[in-house]
Protein backbone atom coordinates (compact mmCIF):
# COMPACT_ATOMS: atom_id res chain seq x y z
CA UNK A 1 0.00 0.00 0.00
CA UNK A 2 3.01 2.32 1.12
CA UNK A 3 6.51 2.18 0.42
CA UNK A 4 9.23 4.21 1.31
CA UNK A 5 12.60 4.18 -0.47
CA UNK A 6 15.51 6.46 1.12
CA UNK A 7 13.29 9.63 1.58
CA UNK A 8 14.54 12.63 3.05
CA UNK A 9 13.18 15.62 2.71
CA UNK A 10 15.01 18.85 3.78
CA UNK A 11 12.33 22.09 4.16
CA UNK A 12 13.17 25.24 2.40
CA UNK A 13 15.00 26.66 5.98
CA UNK A 14 17.47 23.95 5.82
CA UNK A 15 15.96 22.13 8.22
CA UNK A 16 15.61 18.12 7.39
CA UNK A 17 12.76 16.71 8.88
CA UNK A 18 13.25 12.94 7.52
CA UNK A 19 16.77 10.90 6.73
CA UNK A 20 16.47 8.34 3.96
CA UNK A 21 13.46 6.90 5.61
CA UNK A 22 12.28 3.32 4.27
CA UNK A 23 9.52 1.58 5.39
CA UNK A 24 6.72 -0.71 4.28
CA UNK A 25 2.96 -0.71 5.08
CA UNK A 26 0.69 -3.65 3.78
CA UNK A 27 -2.90 -3.19 2.09
CA UNK A 28 -5.15 -3.99 5.11
CA UNK A 29 -2.72 -3.31 7.68
CA UNK A 30 -2.89 -0.80 10.56
CA UNK A 31 0.52 0.54 12.41
CA UNK A 32 1.41 3.31 14.86
CA UNK A 33 4.43 5.49 13.59
CA UNK A 34 4.94 7.20 16.87
CA UNK A 35 8.03 9.51 18.16
CA UNK A 36 8.60 12.54 20.04
CA UNK A 37 7.19 15.85 18.86
CA UNK A 38 9.11 17.70 15.70
CA UNK A 39 10.45 13.81 14.87
CA UNK A 40 9.07 13.64 11.64
CA UNK A 41 5.64 12.24 11.83
CA UNK A 42 3.57 14.78 9.99
CA UNK A 43 5.91 15.15 7.43
CA UNK A 44 5.96 11.87 6.87
CA UNK A 45 2.39 11.55 6.21
CA UNK A 46 2.07 14.46 4.66
CA UNK A 47 4.70 12.67 1.51
CA UNK A 48 1.85 10.21 1.59
CA UNK A 49 -0.74 12.97 0.96
CA UNK A 50 1.61 14.68 -1.38
CA UNK A 51 1.02 17.68 0.52
CA UNK A 52 5.02 18.10 0.64
CA UNK A 53 7.15 16.36 -1.63
CA UNK A 54 10.40 14.69 -0.97
CA UNK A 55 13.64 16.27 -0.98
CA UNK A 56 15.34 12.53 -1.86
CA UNK A 57 13.73 9.34 -2.58
CA UNK A 58 10.50 7.84 -3.21
CA UNK A 59 7.86 7.09 -2.26
CA UNK A 60 5.52 4.93 -3.48
CA UNK A 61 1.27 4.08 -2.98
CA UNK A 62 -0.46 1.72 -5.08
CA UNK A 63 2.81 1.39 -6.70
CA UNK A 64 2.30 4.41 -7.76
CA UNK A 65 5.58 6.93 -7.22
CA UNK A 66 3.43 9.64 -5.94
CA UNK A 67 6.82 11.76 -5.18
CA UNK A 68 7.00 12.39 -8.77
CA UNK A 69 3.85 12.48 -10.30
CA UNK A 70 2.31 16.14 -11.61
CA UNK A 71 0.40 18.42 -9.56
CA UNK A 72 -2.58 17.85 -11.64
CA UNK A 73 -2.32 13.97 -11.00
CA UNK A 74 -2.65 14.68 -6.60
CA UNK A 75 -6.14 15.15 -6.90
CA UNK A 76 -6.53 11.31 -7.79
CA UNK A 77 -3.99 10.19 -5.35
CA UNK A 78 -5.77 12.28 -2.33
CA UNK A 79 -8.93 10.94 -3.09
CA UNK A 80 -8.26 7.26 -2.09
CA UNK A 81 -6.84 8.66 1.21
CA UNK A 82 -8.40 9.59 4.52
CA UNK A 83 -7.23 12.02 6.39
CA UNK A 84 -8.16 12.72 9.91
CA UNK A 85 -6.10 15.58 12.17
CA UNK A 86 -5.75 16.24 16.06
CA UNK A 87 -8.34 19.83 15.97
CA UNK A 88 -10.83 17.79 13.34
CA UNK A 89 -10.15 20.40 10.98
CA UNK A 90 -14.56 21.02 10.71
CA UNK A 91 -16.25 24.23 8.64
CA UNK A 92 -18.11 25.21 12.00
CA UNK A 93 -20.38 27.21 10.22
CA UNK A 94 -21.48 24.01 8.35
CA UNK A 95 -23.88 21.52 9.53
CA UNK A 96 -22.26 17.88 10.03
CA UNK A 97 -23.82 16.86 7.02
CA UNK A 98 -21.98 19.38 4.63
CA UNK A 99 -18.93 18.93 6.42
CA UNK A 100 -19.12 14.62 5.64
CA UNK A 101 -20.48 15.27 2.11
CA UNK A 102 -17.91 17.48 1.42
CA UNK A 103 -15.26 14.96 -0.60
CA UNK A 104 -18.09 14.00 -2.45
CA UNK A 105 -19.71 17.41 -3.41
CA UNK A 106 -16.04 18.15 -4.40
CA UNK A 107 -15.94 14.95 -6.54
CA UNK A 108 -19.35 15.61 -8.06
CA UNK A 109 -21.57 13.31 -6.98
CA UNK A 110 -25.23 13.16 -7.98
CA UNK A 111 -27.38 14.82 -4.71
CA UNK A 112 -29.33 11.73 -3.81
CA UNK A 113 -26.34 9.49 -3.78
CA UNK A 114 -24.45 12.36 -1.62
CA UNK A 115 -27.26 11.74 0.90
CA UNK A 116 -27.33 7.93 0.62
CA UNK A 117 -23.54 8.12 1.22
CA UNK A 118 -23.40 10.87 3.92
CA UNK A 119 -26.05 8.59 6.08
CA UNK A 120 -24.23 5.09 5.89
CA UNK A 121 -20.90 7.12 6.89
CA UNK A 122 -22.27 8.77 9.96
CA UNK A 123 -24.08 5.55 10.66
CA UNK A 124 -21.03 3.53 10.55
CA UNK A 125 -19.23 6.33 13.55
CA UNK A 126 -22.27 6.18 15.68
CA UNK A 127 -23.21 9.33 14.48
CA UNK A 128 -26.69 8.98 13.21
CA UNK A 129 -29.44 11.62 13.36
CA UNK A 130 -26.92 14.20 13.89
CA UNK A 131 -26.55 14.93 10.40
CA UNK A 132 -28.44 18.87 11.21
CA UNK A 133 -26.00 19.91 13.97
CA UNK A 134 -22.86 22.16 13.59
CA UNK A 135 -19.34 21.18 14.83
CA UNK A 136 -19.55 23.65 17.99
CA UNK A 137 -22.43 22.15 19.54
CA UNK A 138 -20.87 18.48 19.62
CA UNK A 139 -18.53 17.18 22.06
CA UNK A 140 -14.61 16.38 21.14
CA UNK A 141 -15.19 13.24 20.89
CA UNK A 142 -17.94 13.76 18.35
CA UNK A 143 -16.10 16.26 16.55
CA UNK A 144 -13.60 13.76 15.83
CA UNK A 145 -16.35 11.05 14.49
CA UNK A 146 -17.63 13.79 11.96
CA UNK A 147 -13.89 14.20 10.94
CA UNK A 148 -13.73 10.56 10.44
CA UNK A 149 -17.21 10.33 8.63
CA UNK A 150 -15.58 12.84 5.98
CA UNK A 151 -12.67 10.69 5.71
CA UNK A 152 -13.99 7.25 4.52
CA UNK A 153 -17.39 8.35 2.94
CA UNK A 154 -15.83 7.72 -0.59
CA UNK A 155 -14.60 4.93 0.80
CA UNK A 156 -10.17 5.37 0.17
CA UNK A 157 -8.25 2.14 0.61
CA UNK A 158 -6.08 4.19 3.18
CA UNK A 159 -6.81 6.09 6.12
CA UNK A 160 -3.62 8.82 7.60
CA UNK A 161 -4.65 10.02 10.98
CA UNK A 162 -2.57 12.63 12.58
CA UNK A 163 -2.92 12.62 16.24
CA UNK A 164 -6.39 12.14 15.68
CA UNK A 165 -6.20 11.30 19.71
CA UNK A 166 -4.70 14.17 20.76
CA UNK A 167 -7.56 16.38 22.33
CA UNK A 168 -9.63 13.01 23.83
CA UNK A 169 -9.31 10.90 27.33
CA UNK A 170 -8.40 7.60 27.54
CA UNK A 171 -11.85 6.54 26.89
CA UNK A 172 -12.83 8.42 24.30
CA UNK A 173 -9.69 7.60 22.70
CA UNK A 174 -10.23 4.25 22.91
CA UNK A 175 -13.75 4.66 20.90
CA UNK A 176 -11.57 6.55 18.32
CA UNK A 177 -9.20 3.37 18.12
CA UNK A 178 -12.49 1.36 18.19
CA UNK A 179 -13.79 3.03 14.97
CA UNK A 180 -10.35 2.33 13.31
CA UNK A 181 -10.40 -0.75 13.56
CA UNK A 182 -13.85 -1.50 12.35
CA UNK A 183 -12.94 0.02 8.90
CA UNK A 184 -9.30 -1.70 8.80
CA UNK A 185 -12.10 -5.13 9.35
CA UNK A 186 -13.32 -4.23 6.21
CA UNK A 187 -10.00 -3.90 4.08
CA UNK A 188 -9.19 -0.40 4.86
CA UNK A 189 -5.20 0.22 5.24
CA UNK A 190 -4.60 2.87 8.61
CA UNK A 191 -1.84 4.57 9.51
CA UNK A 192 -1.91 6.26 12.83
CA UNK A 193 0.58 9.04 14.02
CA UNK A 194 0.63 9.19 17.69
CA UNK A 195 2.57 10.00 20.74
CA UNK A 196 -0.25 8.29 23.00
CA UNK A 197 1.15 5.55 24.39
CA UNK A 198 -2.06 3.98 26.21
CA UNK A 199 -3.18 3.97 23.20
CA UNK A 200 -0.33 2.02 21.71
CA UNK A 201 0.05 -0.35 24.42
CA UNK A 202 -3.93 -0.86 24.38
CA UNK A 203 -3.28 -2.62 21.36
CA UNK A 204 -0.80 -4.75 19.34
CA UNK A 205 -0.39 -3.05 15.72
CA UNK A 206 3.29 -2.63 14.54
CA UNK A 207 4.65 0.56 15.36
CA UNK A 208 6.99 2.24 13.18
CA UNK A 209 9.02 5.06 15.42
CA UNK A 210 11.11 7.86 14.04
CA UNK A 211 13.88 9.26 15.84
CA UNK A 212 14.95 12.89 14.70
CA UNK A 213 13.81 12.16 10.88
CA UNK A 214 15.06 8.38 11.02
CA UNK A 215 13.55 5.44 10.98
CA UNK A 216 14.44 3.06 14.08
CA UNK A 217 12.52 -0.06 13.48
CA UNK A 218 9.34 -1.20 11.87
CA UNK A 219 9.04 -4.01 14.38
CA UNK A 220 9.39 -2.59 17.64
CA UNK A 221 9.19 0.23 20.29
P1 LIG B 1 6.04 15.65 14.21
O1 LIG B 1 4.77 15.45 13.45
O2 LIG B 1 6.72 14.35 14.57
O3 LIG B 1 5.86 16.52 15.41
P2 LIG B 1 6.82 17.29 11.97
O4 LIG B 1 6.91 16.46 10.75
O5 LIG B 1 5.63 18.16 12.15
O6 LIG B 1 7.08 16.39 13.25
O7 LIG B 1 8.09 18.26 12.01
C1 LIG B 1 9.42 17.77 11.90
C2 LIG B 1 10.35 18.96 11.87
O8 LIG B 1 10.21 19.67 10.64
C3 LIG B 1 10.07 19.98 12.98
O9 LIG B 1 11.30 20.42 13.52
C4 LIG B 1 9.38 21.10 12.27
O10 LIG B 1 9.65 22.34 12.87
C5 LIG B 1 9.93 21.03 10.86
N1 LIG B 1 8.95 21.49 9.88
C6 LIG B 1 7.71 20.99 9.70
N2 LIG B 1 7.06 21.63 8.71
C7 LIG B 1 7.93 22.57 8.26
C8 LIG B 1 7.86 23.57 7.22
N3 LIG B 1 6.78 23.70 6.46
N4 LIG B 1 8.94 24.36 7.05
C9 LIG B 1 10.03 24.21 7.80
N5 LIG B 1 10.17 23.30 8.79
C10 LIG B 1 9.13 22.49 9.01
P1 LIG C 1 -22.67 0.84 -1.00
O1 LIG C 1 -22.73 0.28 -2.39
O2 LIG C 1 -23.91 0.66 -0.20
O3 LIG C 1 -22.20 2.29 -0.96
P2 LIG C 1 -20.47 -1.00 -0.83
O4 LIG C 1 -21.17 -2.23 -1.29
O5 LIG C 1 -19.58 -0.28 -1.78
O6 LIG C 1 -21.54 0.02 -0.23
O7 LIG C 1 -19.64 -1.34 0.48
C1 LIG C 1 -20.08 -2.33 1.35
C2 LIG C 1 -19.48 -2.13 2.73
O8 LIG C 1 -18.07 -2.22 2.67
C3 LIG C 1 -19.73 -0.78 3.31
O9 LIG C 1 -21.00 -0.67 3.91
C4 LIG C 1 -18.63 -0.67 4.31
O10 LIG C 1 -18.99 -1.25 5.53
C5 LIG C 1 -17.50 -1.46 3.73
N1 LIG C 1 -16.38 -0.61 3.23
C6 LIG C 1 -15.64 -0.89 2.15
N2 LIG C 1 -14.70 0.03 1.97
C7 LIG C 1 -14.83 0.91 2.95
C8 LIG C 1 -14.15 2.11 3.31
N3 LIG C 1 -13.11 2.57 2.63
N4 LIG C 1 -14.58 2.77 4.37
C9 LIG C 1 -15.59 2.31 5.09
N5 LIG C 1 -16.29 1.21 4.81
C10 LIG C 1 -15.91 0.50 3.75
Amino acid sequence: MIRFEQVSKVYSGGFQALQKVDFHLGKGEMAYLTGHSGAGKSTLLKLISVMERPSDGRVFFNNQDVSRIRRSQIPFVRRRIGMIFQDYHLISTRSVFDNVALPLVIDGYRHQDIRRRVSAALDKVGLHGKDRYFPPMLSGGEQQRVGIARAIVNKPSLLLADEPTGNLDTELSMEILRLFESFNRVGVSVLIATHDTGLIDSSRYRTLTLHAGRMLTGEAR
